[in-house]
């Protein structure tokens, strides 16, 4: 049984499903700030699809301080130490939350947009904040379990925003009264530099949402407001003695709520690569839809989850030739597993049928000029495949074409159709060439086709590999090139006899 219908099961039993996901937004939301939602979503479908209705939230963590400065971006520091939600106003976060949830749209996910900011400011989490006040020695004490560095026995848990500069990572807490905490503006240093305090001294009231809670009692404080029952999140919070742990236990002494089921799922990296805005390795939902389908990113993201995943992006064809094989299993009705991948990888919920290899996609995006469809269609079926969708065609073909000129492609799958006769080859490799053209008359298939050449190989008493040459050299002017049958089969007929004469 896939994942997303095993937690599925879990949460009809526990009744009113709530899936709960969040990012904090400290610079542009990438592939990996997607992995909660993107996956949460397929907990959501699992759940539909057993005609229960479910909830999936996502919350902007937006009143975490603005702890660095994302590269290209140095105007900004004098922000660094506010919530991400009031840094140049507002405009910072709206401009990528706005992108990001646009984005997930694409990808075939709608989630309910919350404001973790607007929910402390408009008092939406103001019973969640008396209870944590008014329990704060058991929320110390609970919380002292897991640290080396302990709370001192008069912690209040709350951040709150300065008055007089706006910053939420200055303030020192001085004092309470009910819920109002007493504070001065200190300097401190941050990720991304020092970050000066105001001297200010002055009042939070924390049921007007004037700061924060910390997080090991805001995110539990979050679960028993949305009556949250679900959330995924990465491996970082699920080590022992991490949020999770502490979060599970906060949830249930301090606010009654039973912690929600985790989805607890590994790190994806980037060329091998931890992703990381400052050093640049980062790739967005838009960037991934240039280059490749979202149903391939979603497929991508719904494989086992205790498996740390690269995305290397040289590597697109084969994410997607794994993506086929499940088209292929749901047309067939084949293997279950690779069925209800295919089922849950869909955007929308009409299936969308592709199944056109994407190497070949690549070779005919710089064969066929303009893009042209009736040409591009005429062409995938003389190389033996079957158009199911046109449009679904295209867009693969648009995407490797992009995937090609951005330069993620391996060299050999690069080219350029040389002009041109034969030139620089063998008797023997002459001879095998001009056997071509006259073989492509008949209907093959990639593999069928690819044991022919082997065969005018033979007949032509040449060594594959020098056949193989010498398809390459006279085509593309390299040794290597695209897998020569499919190649074969996607070129022009006209065009090969005369150049293979
Ligand atoms: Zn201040």
């Amino acid at each position: 049984m896939h994942w997303a219908d095993t937690i599925a099961e879990k949460l009809v039993e526990r009744g009113e499903p709530v899936i709960e996901t969040g990012t904090s937004i400290s610079g542009i939301p990438h592939i990996g700030n997607a992995s909660d939602v993107i996956r949460g979503d397929a907990v959501k479908r699992a759940l539909e699809n057993k005609d229960v209705s479910a909830r999936l939230i996502w919350v902007a963590d937006d009143s975490d301080p603005f702890r660095s400065v994302p590269g290209g971006m140095q105007e900004l520091k004098d922000e660094l130490g506010k919530p991400v939600y009031d840094v140049r106003e507002g405009s910072f976060l709206k401009k990528y939350r706005d992108n990001f949830v646009n984005e997930l749209k694409e990808f075939g996910v709608e989630p309910e947009i919350h404001s973790g900011t607007e929910l402390y400011r408009s008092c939406g989490l103001c019973d969640e904040i008396k209870i944590a006040f008014e329990k704060r020695e058991k929320i110390v004490e609970i919380l002292n379990k897991f640290r080396n560095n302990k709370l001192p026995d008069d912690y209040v848990p709350w951040s709150p925003v300065c008055r007089g500069c706006g910053k939420i990572s200055t303030p020192r807490v001085t004092g309470v009264d009910g819920y109002k905490v007493s504070y001065v503006c200190e300097d401190i240093e941050l990720k991304g530099g020092k970050v000066g305090g105001c001297d200010y001294e002055g009042v939070s009231d924390a049921l007007k949402g004037e700061g924060k809670l910390p997080w090991r009692v805001e995110w539990p404080a979050r679960w028993h407001h949305f009556k949250v029952t679900c959330e995924p999140f990465g491996k970082d919070h699920a080590a022992a003695g991490g949020s999770y742990d502490t979060c599970k236990i906060i949830s249930k002494e301090i606010f009654g709520w039973r912690a929600p089921e985790p989805v607890i799922y590994e790190f994806l990296t980037i060329n091998g690569a931890k992703i990381s805005s400052s050093a640049g390795n980062v790739i967005t939902l838009s960037d991934w839809k240039r280059i490749a389908e979202p149903e391939v990113l979603r497929y991508f993201m719904f494989k086992k989850l205790n498996k740390q995943r690269d995305i290397d992006l040289s590597k697109i064809p084969n994410i997607t030739d794994e993506y086929d094989n499940t088209e292929k299993a749901f047309l067939e009705n084949g293997e279950k597993d690779a069925t209800r991948m295919f089922e849950l990888a869909q955007v929308r919920e009409k299936p969308r049928f592709c199944g056109i290899p994407y190497t070949l996609c690549a070779v005919l995006s710089q064969i066929i000029p303009d893009f042209d469809e009736k040409t591009i269609v005429e062409r995938v079926k003389e190389s033996g495949y079957e158009v199911k969708d046109g449009d679904s065609l295209m867009q693969r073909v648009k995407a490797a074409s992009e995937w090609v000129n951005e330069g993620y492609a391996p060299e050999y799958l690069k080219f350029e159709l040389s002009e041109g006769k034969l030139t620089g080859l063998s008797e023997k490799q002459k001879k095998f060439l001009m056997k071509i053209p006259g073989e492509l008359n008949v209907k093959w298939t990639p593999q069928t086709f690819h044991k022919r050449i082997y065969e005018l190989a033979r007949e032509a008493d040449l060594d594959p590999k020098e056949a193989f040459k010498a398809i390459y050299q006279t085509l593309i002017g390299k040794d290597k090139g695209p897998k020569a049958a499919i190649f074969l089969l996607s070129l022009d007929k006209e065009f090969l006899k005369s150049r293979f004469t």
